[in-house]
């Protein structure tokens, strides 16, 4: 019975649909090297979790029984690559030489460990530990299992938390009660999982996300919640995700201000732009999400989630121009250009998907790129000197263009001599 399910794992980890071959030869060069250093290796998480399911294999979680930096070390030494190591924690980063073809480019080798929060909501204290008590630390039953993989034991799985008969059931569930008060970021994890492989809440499980542990959230830190968020919406399902999260009232709980997110708007989180703007999902997601707040509460909520300037401006930009559609309409192209030039590329795009206002698409797609042919180096021969107003008529320039009232080089020129 064992055997048959060694052989099943087998068979799954040389499956270069779940794992290219080139993840297939680096396992097998740090199961190899584990071994030699007498060390029992395991991959972990995710990677247990999404071959059991049948799916492609993200990242690769390497653990030891041992110590991770000197595993590393030794990987280094005989591979190359690059090492960072952690000491305090005894884990490393694993910075892959070139010659592993592989994305991502580096790998965590992480000291099997034990956990110990001294306060819910901080980050644990950690100690050197055996492979069961590493997956005891863990979130869900589904992500505390791993598969061994130095020598004679490779392909040996251990699940001592039953996380696959969950998995075969689509069951969400967290290792012992105090699990979400300890670290309510797993909540948002939760919800991540459950909408991402439509699986459901087991009810013990449900039942922890209650005020208790709700009220942990606010103790947590800026980056560690924008990091949950953001990884909502790298998913695709990341309208159900938002909306899930808002329905338990998380919201509330990270700032007094930060709204439901808009059930309308959830088809946009999954648009791809057709135009040459750089896109980013999880930028798109906090405008979609607060493009409708008073300007006050979107820096309250940018200071308290750690956003970026970039991003808080981006998000304000998308208001302040949904406020303002309803003066431009009817504009000509040249006074909308005029308008919408400084603002980030994203922020106009999103107030086009939310308001179908045609002049928004001319402006990303046409206006933005109009010239005149006239140039700095043209008005210098004409005899002007450079300064203000060299900007000034080459805009008027631009201007005619965008209005049409200048079609060709000739007209321009006629205008430029009327103009000096
Ligand atoms: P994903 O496909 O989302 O990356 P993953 O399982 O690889 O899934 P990671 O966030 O990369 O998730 O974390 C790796 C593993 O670390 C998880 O499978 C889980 O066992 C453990 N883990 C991550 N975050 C937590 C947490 N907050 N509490 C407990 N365990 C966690
Ligand atoms: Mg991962």
């Amino acid at each position: 019975m064992k055997s048959k399910m060694k052989d099943e794992m087998l068979r799954l980890m040389r499956d270069p649909n779940l794992l290219p071959s080139e993840k297939q030869t680096l396992l097998s060069d740090i199961a190899a090297q584990a071994a030699a250093m007498d060390m029992p290796c395991y991959v972990v998480g995710g990677f247990v979790r999404d071959l059991l399911l049948g799916k492609p294999i993200n990242d690769l979680d390497v653990i030891v029984e041992g110590d991770a930096i000197k595993l590393g070390e030794a990987l280094v030494k005989k591979h190359g690559g690059k090492l960072t190591p952690h000491t305090k924690f005894r884990t490393a980063i694993w910075h892959l030489p070139s010659s592993f073809i592989i994305h991502p480019s580096s790998l965590d080798l992480i000291t099997a460990r034990k956990e110990t929060y001294l306060m819910p909501g901080a980050l644990p204290t950690v100690t050197p530990s055996t492979i069961e008590d590493d997956l005891r630390r863990r979130d869900f039953t589904i992500n505390s299992m791993a598969i061994r993989i130095d020598g004679d034991h490779f392909g040996e799985l251990l699940d001592p938390l039953n996380g696959q008969a969950d998995l075969a059931e689509g069951l969400i569930r967290v290792l012992h009660p105090h699990s979400f008060i300890d670290d309510p970021t797993r909540i948002f994890r939760a919800i991540r999982y459950a909408a991402r492989y439509s699986f459901i809440f087991h009810p013990s499980t449900a039942n922890l996300i209650n005020s208790e542990s709700m009220d942990v959230i606010p103790r947590l830190s800026g980056q560690r919640i924008r990091h949950e968020l953001d990884l909502f919406f790298e998913e695709e399902n990341s309208a159900q995700m938002i909306l899930r999260a808002g329905e338990f009232g998380l919201f509330e709980k990270i700032h007094p201000s930060l709204p439901l997110f808009n059930p309308d708007y959830s088809d946009f989180l999954e648009m791809d732009s057709t135009l040459d703007i750089p896109t980013s999902k999880t930028e798109m997601g906090y405008m979609l999400w607060l493009m409708d707040l008073l300007e006050d509460q979107i820096m309250s909520i940018g200071q308290r989630l750690y956003f970026t300037s970039d991003l808080t401006y981006s998000v304000w930009a998308v208001s302040q121009l949904k406020k303002s559609l309803p003066f431009l309409v009817g504009a000509t192209p040249s006074v909308w250009t005029y308008a919408l030039e400084k603002l980030p590329l994203l922020s106009i795009y999103v107030v086009y998907l939310v308001s179908r206002e045609d002049a928004l698409l001319d402006f990303l797609s046409i206006w933005r790129h109009v010239k005149p042919h006239t140039t700095g180096d043209d008005l210098k021969a004409r005899g002007l000197q450079p300064g203000p107003r060299f900007g000034e008529i080459l805009s008027q320039l631009r201007a005619a263009w965008l209005d049409g009232e200048v079609t060709n080089d000739t007209q321009e020129k006629e205008l430029l001599s009327k103009i000096l």
